[in-house]
């Protein structure tokens, strides 16, 4: 299993009618061997998986080897400039599965592509992804499991995990359900 230290956002910065064979198509004509991101969603919510988690993708240059890339489709206008785009749909989705992320890399930090260049919009080399993906999920950061070890109560966020990664089951389980089955008290001594 690959070291993940890093989840990062971005948008694709094209049409909001991407499909999932256009993205390929296009790292395909960059001359891309691996998709840029592992996870792509779209403007109904739906998400896509481009690559296992196991594998490399081809999103932060540098960052690649311990990171999971993750983007929304759109992020530009009509006019080609930067806009956060995201319909509820898009946004709820992309939530829930930075949540599940979370969930299976806890160490890991969520941080949006631009934000390598720090937080001065005037360094940044790309917009990408169009919103401070660092402040929106920095609740994320704040989730301390163990705290929850013997309580069913105090449920930290209100989410629902989605089964959006490999060999997950079919239907929704409960957030706590997921932690129980990822955190290490779990496992017999
Ligand atoms: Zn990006």
């Amino acid at each position: 299993m690959r070291d993940i230290r890093r989840i990062f956002i971005h948008c694709t910065a094209g049409s909001q009618k991407q499909t999932k064979n256009d993205l390929l198509r296009e790292f395909k004509a960059k001359g891309w061997k691996s998709p840029g991101y592992h996870y792509v969603v779209f403007p109904d919510g739906k998400v896509e998986q481009l690559l296992a988690e196991d594998k490399i993708s081809n999103g932060v240059q540098g960052y690649n080897s311990t990171s999971i890339n993750v983007a929304y489709v759109g992020g530009i206008d009509n006019k080609g400039a930067a806009v956060d785009n995201r319909t509820d749909s898009q946004k709820d989705a992309l939530s829930k599965l930075v949540q599940s992320l979370k969930l299976k890399y806890p160490n890991a930090h969520i941080l949006g592509h631009r934000d390598i260049w720090g937080k001065t919009p005037v360094k940044w080399k790309k917009q990408c992804p169009c919103f401070d993906a660092e402040k929106e999920y920095a609740y994320l950061d704040d989730i301390k499991l163990e705290k929850y070890q013997d309580s069913t109560d105090s449920v930290p966020v209100k989410a629902e995990y989605v089964p959006l990664l490999q060999n997950s089951p079919k239907e929704p389980v409960s957030w706590w359900d997921k932690i129980k089955a990822l955190t290490p008290w779990n496992k017999k001594k």
